[in-house]
This record gives C-alpha cells, sequence and structure tokens, in this order.
C-alpha cells in the first residue's frame, strides 16, 4: 500500500506532495510499526545469546542484540519535530506521548522492531584497528516512509553489545546533544548526513568518564540520542570482511546493499562492482566538498567513520572553524593533526583507497584494473569540488586559470588577520564588492573589518575579486542572492554548543532547543540569535576549544 502512495505522490507536486504527507502524519504513536521483517533480516545475524560479552564475531553483518533501556527518571531533551515528519510520517505532537520516550530510551520496541549491532572494523589514525562495531549502538528495526524511502532508527548509548570492547556501552549528555544538534544543523547546510531525532538522558542512570584523560574519572549522566538513516554501513563494514578472509560475506552484503540502497547501479549490467565503487567514492568526495565549504571539520576521520552512502556519520570531537586556520584541528587526541581541517579531502581519498583494498577479495582481474583507473581519478576530482565549492562561495560560477592562489589568496589573509570562516563569507555577500576597501562600511562588519589589516594583500585580491565578477558579468543583486543561499549566518559553533550543554546538565534545555530552532534556518538573520551574539566575534575563552573523544 505504501509502495501504490509513492508511485501517485511522486507525480504530485511538492505543496500538494506535503498537503499529501500531513493528511498521512501517524499522531498515535502506538499505531507506527516498522516493515517486518526489515530488509536486513536477509543478512547473515550472528545470535550469540551472551550479547553483552565482548567477542570476535564471524560470518555475520550484525548480531542480534536487546537493547539495555535506559533506567530512571527521564527528560526528552529535544526532538526534531522535521526528523520525525519526513522521516517517519509521524506528527511531531507524539514526542509528548510517554511511547515515545520510552522508545527513544529503549524501553519500548514499536511492532516488527529487530534489534542488532552492526560488525565492522576500521583504520583509526593510519592503522589497522581490527574490530570495531557497534559497542553502544542498536539499529532497531526498518521503516517505509510514505514516500517510499527505507529509514532505520538506531539508539547511541542503548548498551552493551559483543563489539563493546572496554566500553560500558553508553553515552553522556555532552556528547549525544553535540550529536544530536550536528547531525540537523548539517542536514538544514546541505551537508549529506545522517540525521537525529530525540535525545533522552536520565537523572538517575550514571556513568563514569575520565574527560580530560587526567585519571580524574566522573559521574555523569547517561543519555541515549536516536539516529536515522536509510542504513548504517561503514568503509570498515568491508575491511573487517577482508581481514577475516570472509569473501562468501562480504560478496552477500555488496550485493544487498546494491540492491537495497544504490538502485542506480544494481539496475545496471555486470560492471556493478566498478560502478558501485566509483559511486561510493564521488559520494564521499562531494560530501568533503560541502565540508569545506562550510569550515565543518570532522575530527575523527577513520574509516570506520566514513559512510558506504556518503553522509557525514559519528559526530565527535567535530567542530566548524571560528577564526580561519587552514590546520584547524578540533579533536584533542590528534596530536599530529592527520585529521585537520585542510587534510580532509585527501584523508578520503585515502580512505577510499582503502576501501577498494577490501573490495578486491570479491573482485575480477579486469574489476581490480577498472577500480584502479578509477582510484587514480579520485584526488583531482575532489580538488575540483572544493574549488568550485569556494567560487560558488564567492557568487562565482565559472573557473579560469589561477582559481585556486585566487582562492588560497584570500583563506591566507583571512588566517594572517584571523577573520572569521563563516562571518567573513556571509558579510562579504552583505557588503557591495565596490565597499570591500571602505573602512567606515567595514566597521559595522567585525570580520571583514579584521581583513583591512592586511592592507595592500587585501586590497590586491579585492581588485581581482571585483575584476571576476565583471569579466563574469554577474550583476550585484545575482551576486548577492547566489552568496546569502549558500554562506550561513549560523553554524554549530563549539563555544554555543559548550554554553548549550553546560545548561543541559542542570537539565535546562533551553539553549539546546533554541539552538536546534536556529539551525534550522541556518541563512535567515534571527534576531534572537543575534542578540545572543550567535553571528558576533566568538567569546575569547572559546579560543583554541578542543575537544575530547571521551563520550
Ligand atoms: P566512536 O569513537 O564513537 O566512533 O567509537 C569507536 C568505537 O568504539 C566504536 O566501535 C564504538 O562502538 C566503540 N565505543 C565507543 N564508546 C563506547 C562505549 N562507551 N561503550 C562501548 N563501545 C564504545
Ligand atoms: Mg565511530
Amino acid at each position: 500500500m505504501k509502495r501504490a502512495f509513492c508511485v501517485f505522490a511522486s507525480a504530485l507536486n511538492d505543496q500538494s506532495l506535503k498537503l499529501a504527507n500531513n493528511m498521512k502524519l501517524i499522531s498515535d504513536f502506538k499505531e507506527w510499526k516498522f516493515r517486518s521483517p526489515p530488509s536486513y533480516a536477509k543478512l547473515p545475524i550472528d545470535e550469540n545469546p551472551e550479547y553483552n560479552v565482548p567477542v570476535a564475531v564471524k560470518n555475520a553483518v550484525f548480531s542480534k542484540v536487546p537493547v539495555e533501556p535506559l533506567t530512571g527518571a527521564l527528560h526528552l531533551v529535544c526532538v526534531s519535530g522535521d526528523a520525525l515528519q519526513d522521516l517517519f510520517d509521524l506528527d511531531p505532537k507524539v514526542a509528548d506521548s510517554e511511547e515515545f520516550i520510552h522508545f527513544v530510551a529503549g524501553r519500548y520496541l514499536p511492532e516488527g522492531g529487530l534489534t542488532v549491532s552492526h560488525r565492522y572494523g576500521g583504520y583509526q589514525f593510519g592503522y589497522w584497528a581490527d574490530q570495531l562495531g557497534d559497542g553502544r549502538a542498536h539499529i532497531l528495526g526498518e521503516y517505509v516512509n510514505s514516500k517510499g524511502e527505507i529509514w532505520q532508527p538506531q539508539l547511541k548509548g542503548s548498551g552493551e553489545t559483543p563489539y563493546s570492547r572496554f566500553g560500558d556501552g553508553r553515552a553522556v549528555l555532552r556528547s549525544s546533544i553535540r550529536e544530536m544538534v550536528a547531525s540537523e544543523a548539517c542536514h538544514y547546510l546541505g551537508i549529506p548526513t545522517t540525521r537525529a531525532a530525540a535525545l533522552v538522558v536520565s537523572d538517575d542512570h550514571k556513568v563514569w568518564r575520565d574527560k580530560t584523560y587526567s585519571g580524574n574519572a566522573k559521574q555523569e549522566r547517561a543519555a541515549i540520542v536516536m539516529r536515522v538513516a536509510n542504513c548504517w554501513y561503514r568503509l570498515g563494514s568491508l575491511e573487517i570482511l577482508l581481514k577475516r578472509a570472509e569473501p562468501s560475506t562480504m560478496r552477500t552484503l555488496v550485493d544487498f546493499i546494491i540492491e537495497h540502497h544504490f538502485p542506480e547501479v544494481h539496475s545496471s549490467s555486470d560492471d556493478k562492482y566498478v560502478k558501485w565503487y566509483t559511486e561510493v567514492a564521488h559520494r564521499n568526495l562531494d560530501m568533503v566538498a560541502t565540508w569545506q565549504g562550510f569550515g565543518f571539520t570532522h575530527g575523527v576521520l577513520n574509516t570506520d567513520n566514513v559512510s558506504i552512502l556518503g553522509v557525514t556519520i559519528d559526530y565527535g570531537p567535530y567542530g566548524f572553524i571560528d577564526h580561519y586556520y587552514h590546520h584547524y584541528v578540533p579533536n584533542s587526541s590528534d596530536d599530529m593533526g592527520r585529521y585537520a581541517y585542510n587534510r580532509q579531502p585527501d584523508i578520503l581519498v585515502w580512505n577510499l583507497e582503502k576501501f577498494a583494498e577490501a573490495l578486491e577479495l570479491i573482485l575480477s582481474e579486469e574489476q581490480k584494473e577498472q577500480i584502479k583507473a578509477v582510484r587514480s581519478t579520485l584526488g583531482e576530482y575532489v580538488k575540483k569540488k572544493v574549488l568550485s565549492t569556494y567560487l560558488l562561495k564567492l557568487g562565482l560560477k565559472q573557473t579560469q586559470d589561477g582559481d585556486e592562489d585566487f582562492v588560497q589568496e584570500l583563506l591566507q589573509t583571512m588566517q594572517d588577520t584571523t577573520a572569521d570562516f563563516t562571518c567573513t563569507f556571509r558579510q562579504m555577500a552583505e557588503v557591495d564588492p565596490k565597499e570591500l576597501l571602505d573602512k567606515s562600511v567595514l566597521e559595522k562588519k567585525w570580520s571583514l573589518d579584521k581583513l583591512l589589516a592586511a592592507g595592500a594583500k587585501w586590497e590586491a585580491w579585492v581588485k581581482k575579486y571585483q575584476d571576476r565578477l565583471t569579466v563574469e558579468g554577474v550583476s550585484e543583486d545575482e551576486r548577492r542572492a547566489r552568496m546569502l543561499a549558500v554562506n550561513p549566518a549560523y553554524v554549530a559553533r563549539n563555544w554555543i554548543m559548550q554554553e548549550a550543554i553546560a545548561d543541559a546538565e542542570k537539565n535546562d534545555f533551553e539553549k539546546v532547543r533554541f539552538l536546534m530552532k536556529v539551525l534550522r534556518k541556518p541563512f535567515e538573520v534571527d534576531e534572537e540569535a543575534e542578540k545572543r551574539g550567535y553571528s558576533s566575534q566568538p567569546p575569547s575563552w572559546s579560543y583554541g576549544l578542543k575537544l575530547s573523544c571521551s563520550s
């Protein structure tokens, strides 16, 4: 029935589709059911009953693992009404029901649910780390929405699994807030990403964490974030199957992923593995280009933290750059800066090399050669994508010789003058390029004002920019409109998150919820956000802020 509706709906325009969908919204959460069985039930699932004892799992893609619910009194910290409505066909009001909060806390599983944890490995900081897997996450089931899309909600922080290694299977409030807010914020920016539907915290369920790795562990409250994706496979999902020499499981998994999640590749011919590799690679490189455009730095780009779908996954010690610094490293554990902002495109290419190595286990000699040829193009592919992302931020559409230097000169000047990444581009959209050297105008634009300190260097760049606009024939109205649409006023800056987290620790969730609201429309100026300084110069205490991996 749902599929039939999907065909019908695809013929409607956006507005009537919304109306049709609205009519279908489910307002009684008890009526919301998973598809039964979920498609992933066809894959090999390990049924070891000792689910909470760490073990090296063999010949399986998942382990069947019951959720260990959060205990104690619960608070619903925040909800993404859009995720509920657009992904799950749910009336956001369901979030007021007891069943819903119990659902997020792992206490209530809708009909058709099948709770599993995924087996994967990964290269961490360049070295093979062996089996990792969902050590504290459970996929709950599979929902096929009224648009025919498959969505799998996953709890993070929902108890031990065979993949827990030394961990307790839990997550704390601060990291869960960071994941919740950033997932939705990135979605609204236009970054491909996993989504987040809701977040609960328990007053009574406590865990020990050593946040600064100083030997001083403290008790913190346990929380669960409900994340949502079409599926949860990572590059490391294949890598573990290479390392354990399981070609048959790999073939089953790859064929399954292609059939269920890459229909455009599935329908094509025998060289589907080559097409699939190319698609996975391009999606991930397109994704990293969007990151570069927003100054988003993931922080832990291990191969287990890279989705096969090319969506941002596993938000940990990430950061959006404040004052521009090309080697920005938000993760306090990344001493060598392996995952610095400017290294991200190359790291993705490195990760995709490892992914190709894994896939070779099931490839013919001819396919290996074809994929080798694809691999040799990836560096150039991402370089071009990143460059055109920057040009678009500057309101330019055409590329020409010397563009790379042109962009680099601006970034270098921003770095030299500690100009802000987000606000420089945003303010550049707001000021007529003819006035980019006018002190009286720039005084009112704090980030641009900093650039004036670069003197002749800034003047030379502005001159080039003005010439570029003339050559392209971009009118001022067009330039402004283009730039305002791609340069946000607000991003999930770490200092703003830290303030929201501090309040949330005291059960005051106003700032978290306000952030969710503002970041839903990051390209629109919000009066209250302005008052709170969200597009002002970040406070001095936040300068050089780094985030811990402890979560
Ligand atoms: P992450 O840094 O969150 O991507 O996690 C890296 C690996 O450690 C994954 O396999 C996680 O499932 C696992 N892990 C992280 N924290 C915990 C925890 N508290 N309990 C169990 N496993 C964890
Ligand atoms: Mg991870």
